[in-house]
């Protein structure tokens, strides 16, 4: 069976050694054990932030075109990896294995994107009457990067990338029960040549390992994405240091389908971006409005499209949907179903699932689609993270983004419309991080990507995910 130890200091650390507690960890599709992985202790991330700590001084004194150089280098050692670490990430997470590879080299890119995005750390030149100030940014220091297991390793490149192209070393810490791909990722990127200690991963639960990384005065920055429950937590414990921090939390994104939108499009764009993942997608589509004109064709091709997908095994080379990841998703998602239903809706496809015995092992679950759904329902209030599609009739435009607003969470929204004007309105007046119009994806590695409200603070992607890693310094020059 595949082993998988914690990263420390520059060298594995074997599952003995440590704690010398492990675990296992299964296929959601069958249920098979896929590996065993060395489960950690404090202890185990006090060791990581001190190696962190010591390479720090190393790491941050080497130039941005050095370590641009080393990143690079990471990247293409990723691409001749990806196909292992895919398959890892599909035995561990479910995804297919197409999406798994997919995810695996857009994590290289990222680690292109911030070798070069590292240069253009630019200062600035201030002239006062008798001084002049200089304005610099320096690298924070030890960072903790702490992940979710819906994109393992792509959301641990948005954070492993910047960080170490501002020259901050980092002990990561990947989901418990998804931490195989992401912890090989790690180990890739440090293979490039990168000084002993400035990337750790460890391993463990997050009440305990986690908790630690975020508690102890060596890490100066939390980079974290995950539930919003632990958002909080996270940014309560940070306040006893005043630590830096970036929070990606959860979501509850609404689509709002106009009466003179491309139905056909929307109707794809919007069960793509609700059913991939199995749903598991912070920005997955949640809550869906359709103007009341245009509402009984929309939610025809919805259906037809839900019907579209092939469900299975994610190593199976043809499937679009695996399991979902665990049993608890699977049951919270059916008990989100359930609810709509008491309350009124009306189920139109899904809502179980699939029968056969390919499915009897594994968390599998069918796209669902519910109509007549409002906003007392769990559907449409709290993040299910399964592959269902509520939808509920507008018939004005302010209607429907008042009703897409109606919610804690603020990470996406997204509008298909033809008209110029009508896109802007939305798109002003919604309150989301990211606006989608007329596509189903906020994500562009350039542009920023974050929360407002409860969906988090701070952004990652572009140069805003490279300044979450820097502190502004002014050196003040007297000239009198
Ligand atoms: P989670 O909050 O349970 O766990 C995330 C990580 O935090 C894991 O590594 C976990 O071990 C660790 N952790 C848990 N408690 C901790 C603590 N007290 N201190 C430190 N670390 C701790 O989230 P999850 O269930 O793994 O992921 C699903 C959630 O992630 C969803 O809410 C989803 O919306 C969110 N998410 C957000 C984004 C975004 O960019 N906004 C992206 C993907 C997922």
């Amino acid at each position: 069976m595949f082993q998988s130890q914690m990263l420390i200091d520059g060298q594995d650390l074997p599952l003995e050694e440590g704690s010398g507690r492990r675990a296992v960890i299964y296929n959601p599709a069958n249920q098979e054990a896929v590996a065993e992985v060395a489960v950690g202790r404090r202890q185990d991330a006090r060791l990581a932030l001190k190696a962190a700590e010591r390479a720090f001084p190393l790491w941050s004194a080497e130039s941005s075109q050095k370590r641009g150089e080393i990143l690079h280098e990471a990247a293409a050692r990723v691409r001749d990896s990806s196909e292992r670490i895919a398959r890892l990430l599909t035995l561990e997470q479910g995804k297919p294995l197409k999406f798994a590879r997919t995810e695996v080299l857009s994590s290289a890119d990222v680690l292109d994107y911030y070798a070069e995005e590292g240069k253009r750390n630019y200062g600035e030149w201030i002239e006062g009457p008798r001084s002049r100030s200089i304005v610099l940014h320096q690298p924070i220091g030890v960072a903790a990067l702490i992940t979710p297991w819906n994109y393992p390793v792509d959301l641990l490149a948005w954070k492993v990338a910047p960080c170490l192209a501002a020259g901050c070393t980092f002990v990561a810490k990947p989901p418990s029960l998804a931490p195989l791909a992401a912890t090989e990722f790690v180990r890739t990127v440090c293979s490039a040549g990168l000084p002993a200690g400035a990337a750790n991963v460890v391993h463990g639960p997050g009440g305990e390992v986690g908790a630690e990384l975020v508690e102890s005065p060596i890490s100066r920055k939390i980079a974290f994405t995950g539930e919003t429950a632990t958002g909080r937590w996270i940014m309560a414990a940070a306040a006893a240091h005043i630590k830096r921090i970036s929070l990606e939390l959860g979501g509850q994104s609404p689509f709002i389908v106009c009466a003179d939108a491309d139905i056909k499009a929307a109707a794809a764009s919007a069960a793509q971006r609700a059913f991939s993942n199995m749903g598991q997608i912070c920005i997955s589509v949640n809550r869906i409005y359709v103007a009341d004109d245009v509402a009984e064709a929309f939610t025809d091709e919805l259906v037809a499209r839900a019907e579209w997908f092939k469900i299975g095994n994610g190593l199976d080379p043809d499937v679009d949907l695996g399991p979902m990841f665990s049993r608890a998703q699977r049951d919270k998602t059916r008990e989100h179903v359930a609810d709509s239903m008491e309350k009124g809706a009306e189920l139109l496809f899904g809502g179980r699932e699939p029968e056969g015995e390919a499915y009897e092992k594994g968390y599998f679950f069918l796209p669902t689609v519910l109509c007549r759904a409002d906003h007392k329902m769990k559907v449409m209030r709290e993040e299910t993270f399964g592959p269902v599609a509520p939808l509920m009739k507008f018939k004005s435009l302010e209607e429907a983004i008042s009703l897409a607003n109606d919610s804690p969470y603020g990470l996406a929204a997204y509008i298909f419309t033809s008209d110029l004007k009508t896109a802007l309105k939305a798109a002003e007046g919604l309150e989301a991080g990211g606006i989608g119009v007329n596509v189903n994806n906020v994500v562009d590695l350039q542009a920023p990507f974050g929360g407002w409200k409860e969906s988090g603070l701070g952004r990652e992607l572009g140069r805003w995910g490279l300044e979450a890693y820097m502190e502004t310094k002014h050196i003040r020059l007297g000239m009198g």
